[in-house]
Formats: structure tokens, C-alpha cells, sequence
């Protein structure tokens, strides 16, 4: 697929100074905010990334609403922060997390890993299904999850659709707002391939993720130059994200020994959840692939 910049050209700007990503930052959201008559929210999760994005935009709209989607799966100190934070909107999804474990399936390893082996267990198109099985082919499944797909498990890689994106959509059409995204290129590959293709402002998806040149560094230098407020989850966590959820649980093995430990009584009602269709519940589950839990 044509890309608008190079790789190169992402990484010049990523060697920007704090301030040159700020001004580019600013000039991000204001021509969104041209685009869209000056009618812009801030997706907002709560964390580093999207508080920083928030302080950015509240320097040239200071009215400029916050909209956080409880995906029935978040931090309790996130909660918290959250409903201290000012001027946010609270959009909540159509089903719970719980309903998810119990008629959809687990949100295991990563959403393409899912999504791979559901293609493989669905009898997709046999091209798709040989590109997911050849060894050292890119984008191919990776050996290691071969075994998922004999355990019989039922995976959901919709969840994020379900849960976050949906309701987000949702207000998007309804408000008619363009969109302010704190993703940065460098959390993924996915992502910087991403930005590669569209660069800071997608108008095409009325979406802009003006911080998508910002490192890991940025965001604490930032955070630590303007005295951002940020929630106190960071004393004990390093990145945050849905609460239970196993995507991304293969880079921090012991997160739900720690959910054991903070929170017990939603602990329990989670890992104990039951997927109607396997009969298995969630802890099962972890137990199988040998997740710490
Ligand atoms: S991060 Fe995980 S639990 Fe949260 S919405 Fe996405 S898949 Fe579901």
C-alpha cells in the first residue's frame, strides 16, 4: 500500500526536540478543528498517552470535551481518575466484559492472533488459511499459537470493536466531532505502518493522532515539564489498558497475580466467568497456556 512518508521521515521527526513535537502537535489538532468547524473531542482513556493529548488540546481549546467509553473492564484507579478529570463524557457499551467471556470467547495474545486462528477454525478461504499455517511467511501465525488452535477454545478478536470502538463511533455520528487519538507510532508496528500511510490527520476516518510522533520519553518529559496530573495507577503500573484482558499478556506475564492482589473479590467473579459454548472459564483458560494467575 502507497505510504504518505517514509520510515525515515518518521523516525527525523521522532528525533525532534519535546517542543518541535508540541508545536507539530498544535498544528495537528488545528487543522482538524478547521476541519471539523472547531467541533473536536479528545478520546480519552485515562492514561499517560490520551492525559497528554488532553493537556495539549485544552491549550488551544480549553472547552474541548474529553469522551472516555467504560469498557466494564477498566482499573478502579483509572475510574477514579477519570470522573476527577474535568468536562468528560462517560459512554458506556451495549454488553459487559462478562458478557463477552461468557457468549463471545477470550481476548487471547493479541487481537490478530485471534483473529488468525478463527479464520483457521471458521474454514476460511483456503489462501488465507495457507498464508496463516507458512513458516516464516510475514503475517503469518506464528508457531507457537499452533497449539491454540486444537485446544478448542473459543477466541474473540472483536472485543475492542465491541467494547470501545462502537460506542466511540457512535458519538462521533451523533455529535459530529472530529476525533483526537493519543496513539503514538512507535507502541507498534501496526501503528507505525499506520502512520506511515495517513501522518498525523486522517480526514478521510475525521480522525487525528497529533502525539504519533512522541516516544515513551516525551510523554514522561512532558508530563514532568507542564506537571500533568496523571492517575496514581502509574505508582504500580507501567502501561495500563483493560484491566483483564489477555492481549499483550505474553509482555507482562504477572499482571493478573497483581489484579489477584489488589482487587480479590472482582478477581474471582472474573477469572471465574464461564464461556457458555466450552463450558471453561476464564481461569482455565490462563491456566492452560500457563498465564500466571
Ligand atoms: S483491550 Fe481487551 S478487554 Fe479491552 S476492549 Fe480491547 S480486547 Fe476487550
Amino acid at each position: 500500500m502507497a505510504t504518505l512518508l517514509t520510515l525515515q521521515e518518521l523516525r527525523n521527526r521522532q528525533s525532534w526536540s519535546l517542543e518541535q513535537k508540541v508545536d507539530h502537535a498544535l498544528g495537528a489538532i488545528e487543522k482538524m478543528a478547521n476541519e471539523n468547524n472547531n467541533k473536536l473531542y479528545v478520546a480519552f482513556s485515562g492514561g499517560r498517552d490520551s492525559t497528554v493529548l488532553l493537556h495539549i488540546a485544552r491549550m488551544l481549546y480549553k472547552e474541548i470535551p474529553a469522551v472516555f467509553v467504560n469498557t466494564t473492564n477498566e482499573n478502579a484507579l483509572i475510574l477514579k481518575f477519570v470522573k476527577k478529570t474535568e468536562n468528560v463524557t462517560i459512554l458506556n457499551p451495549k454488553i459487559t466484559f462478562i458478557d463477552v467471556l461468557k457468549n463471545n470467547g477470550f481476548p487471547l495474545f493479541s487481537k490478530e492472533v485471534c483473529k488468525k486462528i478463527n479464520d483457521i477454525l471458521k474454514g476460511s478461504n483456503a489462501n488465507t488459511i495457507n498464508h496463516h499455517y507458512q513458516k516464516n511467511s510475514i503475517g503469518a501465525l506464528s508457531e507457537k499459537y499452533h497449539k491454540i488452535i486444537a485446544s478448542n477454545i473459543p477466541l474473540y478478536s472483536g472485543c475492542c470493536k465491541t467494547l470501545k470502538k462502537d460506542p466511540l463511533q457512535k458519538y462521533q455520528r451523533e455529535n459530529k466531532r472530529g476525533a483526537l487519538v493519543g496513539t503514538m507510532a512507535s507502541e507498534s508496528l501496526r501503528r507505525e505502518k499506520s502512520y506511515l500511510r495517513t501522518s498525523c490527520v486522517n480526514l478521510k476516518a475525521n480522525r487525528a493522532m497529533p502525539i504519533s510522533i512522541f516516544l515513551e520519553k516525551d510523554i514522561t518529559n512532558y508530563i514532568k515539564k507542564y506537571n500533568v496530573e496523571i492517575s496514581e495507577i502509574y505508582k504500580e503500573e507501567k502501561r495500563t489498558g483493560c484491566a483483564y484482558c489477555a492481549f499483550g499478556i505474553q509482555f507482562d506475564k504477572n499482571k493478573f497475580l497483581r489484579l489477584k492482589e489488589r482487587e480479590p473479590k472482582r478477581y474471582e467473579i472474573v477469572m471465574n466467568t464461564i464461556n457458555t459454548s466450552s463450558g471453561l472459564c476464564y481461569y482455565d483458560v490462563l491456566k492452560r497456556f500457563k498465564i500466571p494467575c
